[in-house]
């Protein structure tokens, strides 16, 4: 859609941001001055931000070392706008996604290895001012071009619940014909599903009532298991058991039932920003890890991959200004399955 004068006037000087001025305020619409972008960066217009579980973790000052006010968001697509001096490779216009990776210190031991372990992480709406805003000013190391298939809605679940799930489920020890449990089925559960089943894995998706049902079956699960009435320990185990078991901390009664159903040197995987693990709920020698997602480089391949096999997260959009009423429904278990705000 074609910018208004009045928008172009706005953002070349100052641009909304959803600030939180103190953890647990809420959001305050407030118009904050853009900056440019300094040797390194680029300056990305946000055309959309999903509602990550860490944004109300970030915004309540559950994080450690989080400073307010903030602008919280970090599944973020958008365009292009400016450059910095020393950026190749990348140009005005171009569609970019940034999540959770938002840049890294380059030096550390992990940066060495793999950058998403960097032990100073610049992850937006931490490091610097994140995507619940008009606009953001991001290292380039942290974008991933969005393929033209994709709106910036559907991209931008997938730059940090989409990669947190591809990247761990390519990294499992699942292979095609194996199968794969998926607790819950909210923001990067609806995901699981999609890309497990897009890799030839069985799929199981594990709930609480009979509601998701259906959505889960659409989503490609071969089954569904309703933690209400069935036995998901004994079903999964009849089943042949479950080489992975895909979690959320915020499901850990779920997963505890379906841990009972996992094969023999079978993996629980705990999809945590927080490195949180479920501890003490696993019975005997399981291997369990958490998993926080992926580089830049991963987030290219996911948004490639879900491109190409036709995963698409179910998003429902909501005015910027609306921000507060978005991480409502996704805190409460509303959201269809992930809340994206829009800025046009
Ligand atoms: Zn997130
Ligand atoms: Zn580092």
């Amino acid at each position: 859609m074609p910018e208004t004068p009045w928008r172009e006037a706005i953002t070349a000087v100052r641009h909304r941001a959803m600030q939180v001025l103190t953890p647990g305020a809420g959001f305050t619409l407030t118009y904050v001055d853009t900056p440019q972008p300094r040797p390194g960066q680029v300056r990305v217009t946000v055309e959309a931000c999903g509602v990550c579980h860490s944004d109300a973790a970030i915004t309540a000052g559950d994080v450690p070392h989080v400073t307010f006010p903030l602008v919280t968001g970090h599944e973020i697509a958008g365009r292009i706008e400016a450059l910095g001096d020393g950026v190749t490779g990348w140009g005005i216009g171009d569609r970019v996604a940034v999540g959770w990776y938002g840049g890294d210190c380059g030096y550390c031991d992990a940066c060495r290895g793999t950058a998403v372990m960097c032990t100073e992480p610049q992850i937006p709406g931490l490091a610097y001012a994140g995507g619940f805003a008009d606009s953001v000013t991001v290292p380039a190391a942290a974008l991933a071009p969005i393929p033209d298939v994709l709106s910036s809605a559907e991209a931008a679940p997938l730059a940090c619940a989409g990669v947190r799930v591809f990247t761990a489920l390519r990294q499992s020890a699942a292979r095609p014909g194996d199968l794969v449990a998926v607790v819950g089925l909210g923001g990067p559960g609806h995901l699981a599903l999609q890309f497990a089943a897009t890799m030839g894995l069985r799929t199981v998706s594990i709930g609480r009532g009979h509601g998701d049902a259906m959505a889960a079956l659409e989503l490609g699960a071969d089954i569904y298991l309703d933690t209400k009435t069935d036995d998901v320990g004994a079903a999964l185990r009849d089943l042949g058991g479950a080489a992975v078991i895909v979690a959320i901390p915020t499901n850990t009664m779920m997963t505890c039932a379906a841990i009972k159903g996992l094969a023999e040197g079978g993996q629980v995987i705990v999809l945590s920003t927080t490195g949180t693990t479920l501890g003490h709920a696993l019975p005997g020698p399981k291997l369990e890890f958490g998993h926080w997602g992926g580089t830049a480089h991963d987030t290219r391949q996911t948004l490639e991959f879900a491109a190409r096999n036709g995963v698409r997260p179910w998003v429902e959009q909501m005015p910027l200004e609306q921000a507060g009423t978005a991480l409502t429904r996704m805190a409460s278990g509303q959201a269809r399955f992930r809340m994206v705000l829009t800025t046009t």
